[in-house]
């Protein structure tokens, strides 16, 4: 074995940098400081769930030798299973709602899975949503394993054991308030845990995007209706088991074009080549910020790479056609064709 590599790439998830913004919200009373977990072999945070969840899989016997790993994913939990799986011996089928970008279904069966896609305007109950499909396929092929990202607890246990503890070693606590756009809930809650555990005096704050029942269920205790949104991996129609609302201070909510928005300025501004979600979280810590009569450092979590959305928010013509951009940038656009 040669000094200084790993012995597989699973082994090179993690230890990711957090970044100071130099430019956005720079005129609030908020240092802002985000971690990205975009550089993790696989381009996103759920390169650690897919490691944990199927390590804890194998050691609790759920997961036996020549087995299919068969999950409901958005994408970057799949390309973290799918990576682990190539590097343990496992096959893979994935379960997709057919809103996912084109270059996460490319991503996955590059990775020898095999690729489901749904459609995604019907009810999680539908036998035709991508949980009912994937609960199906597991019930249906012998010797495989359903992981489940939303119920299974390991997916929090992961951000609780090593996302957090590295954040925290990284920063030695000098933050008040740590936020992270919402999907399964594990992040938020895994890492809500720990540093509720490790210090006296921490916000745990959540964005979530109009249209998900995260947050009014947060707040009034009551399932609304979701309504459909085009933001990818943050929200759900229902409440996962992964959440832990007690640990969550508030929340910050908005929409699919605020989001987009942000997201390119996060990459003109300041370099940081991410997904729509990071665009919604910064969006939602500006919204955090404004309300602000101290001075505080807040932490975010970024989730993933822009790699996958360059065919999307990346994309002028499909921003245009969304609606998402602004007059103000077809009126630049003629002044240069004048
Ligand atoms: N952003 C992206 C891009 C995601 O894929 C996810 C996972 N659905 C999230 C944010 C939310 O993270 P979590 O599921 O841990 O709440």
């Amino acid at each position: 074995m040669m000094k200084g590599a790993k012995a597989n790439v699973v082994e090179a998830i993690g230890n990711t940098p957090i970044v100071k913004l130099n430019h956005i919200g720079k005129d609030l009373n908020c240092e802002i400081y985000v971690k990205l977990e975009y550089m993790n072999p696989g381009g996103s945070t759920k390169d650690r769930i897919g490691a944990y969840m199927l390590d804890r899989a194998v050691e609790e016997g759920d997961l036996k030798p020549g087995g299919t790993i068969i999950e409901g994913t958005s994408g970057n939990t799949g390309v973290g299973l799918a990576m682990w799986a190539a590097v343990h011996g496992y096959k893979c089928i994935f379960v997709l709602a057919d809103k996912q970008s084109k270059e996460k279904i490319d991503n996955l069966r590059a990775f020898g899975a095999k690729v489901v896609v749904c459609p995604t305007n019907v009810e999680p109950e539908d036998p035709r949503s991508y949980y009912s499909v994937s609960k199906k396929l597991s019930e249906t092929i012998p010797n495989s394993f359903y992981v489940n990202q939303y119920d299974n607890l390991h997916n929090r246990n992961t951000h609780y054991t090593w996302t957090a503890p590295e954040m925290y070693e990284q920063t030695q606590g000098d933050f008040d308030v740590f936020m992270a756009a919402v999907g399964t809930g594990g992040t938020i809650s895994g890492c809500g845990r720990y540093f509720k555990e490790k210090m006296d005096k921490v916000e745990i704050i959540g964005v979530d995007c109009v249209g998900s029942i995260i947050a009014g269920y947060h707040k009034t205790g009551e399932m609304g209706q979701a309504h459909s949104y085009v933001l990818e991996g943050v929200g759900e129609d229902f409440i996962p088991e992964n959440y832990d609302f007690d640990l969550i201070d508030d929340f910050e909510v908005v929409n699919d074009k605020e989001s987009f928005l942000m997201t390119r300025k996060l990459l003109k501004e300041e370099g940081i080549y991410a997904g729509g979600s990071a665009g919604a979280v910064i969006e939602g810590a500006l919204k955090y910020a404004k309300k602000q009569t101290t001075k505080k450092k807040i932490l975010i979590l970024l989730h993933d790479s822009g790699n996958r959305y360059a065919s999307k928010i990346y994309n002028d013509d499909w921003m245009s056609d969304g609606g998402y951009l602004d007059s103000s940038f077809n009126v630049q656009i003629s002044e240069v064709l004048n």
